[in-house]
């Protein structure tokens, strides 16, 4: 039984035939161990965002809880149409920007966090990280004890997320945004490694690492 079914719902780049794309990053993540849909980020249109959910076959409905991992458009311009159909939703977000959350959500049940914070049965926060700007990456546990990372542009820099899983495992996976991050020797071991988003060495890291770089696209699927 795999323990997490992740699909990309929202990227700039490729795309799968009937999906659609826009500047941003969303991944809908299903916990296998407890049957409950976790949103991560929302890209940066609702409109886009809920198609792709659809594409899929989920009802919006199904999902109980969003993950921020900062305030910025392309992550979180999708989350007003999710909650619009769900207000009583469950939103995630550093503790930083949790005042304008509430603002901007005042039905949703809004969880700010600051420190490495278990969300849900095998998903930690990492915590906000960063010094002038505030990020969170998610953290999902295998039940083998390996860690699969999520992460939205990882402005506070990817080494810092990495660094921070392997203390509580072994790093198998990590997808989602690098921003400029070029420091590849912190990628070695890793078996999946899924840069997309905003990611500018993606040709690097897909030359250096070419077992294990995977594509990112609107519509796929990655079991673990
Ligand atoms: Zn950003
Ligand atoms: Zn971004």
């Amino acid at each position: 039984m795999n323990d997490f079914i992740i699909r990309i719902v929202y990227d700039n780049h490729c795309y799968k035939p009937g999906f659609l794309t826009g500047f941003g990053f969303s991944a809908l993540i299903f916990n296998n161990i407890i049957k409950s849909y976790f949103l991560f980020d929302t890209g940066g249109n609702g409109d886009v965002l809920i198609h792709n959910i659809k594409k899929f076959g989920i009802n919006i409905e199904e999902i109980k809880n969003v993950v921020i991992s900062h305030n910025h458009h392309d992550h979180t311009g999708g989350l007003q149409k999710i909650y619009e159909l769900n207000p009583i939703i469950k939103i995630h977000v550093p503790k930083t920007y949790v005042k304008s959350f509430v603002n901007f959500f005042p039905k949703a049940n809004i969880h700010g966090i600051s420190e490495f914070t278990e969300i849900a049965k095998n998903m930690y926060s990492s915590g906000e990280l960063g010094i002038n700007f505030k990020e969170q990456c998610l953290y999902l546990q295998l039940n083998s004890g390996e860690i699969i990372i999520l992460v939205g542009c990882a402005h506070p820099g990817l080494e810092r997320y990495i660094i921070k899983g392997r203390e509580i495992g072994a790093i198998k996976a990590v997808i989602g945004g690098f921003h400029g991050f070029n420091k590849f020797s912190f990628l070695k071991g890793i078996d999946f490694i899924g840069a997309c988003h905003c990611s500018a060495h993606v040709d690097t890291i897909a030359m250096n690492f070419p077992k294990q770089f995977k594509r990112i696209c609107v519509g796929s699927v990655f079991s673990f």
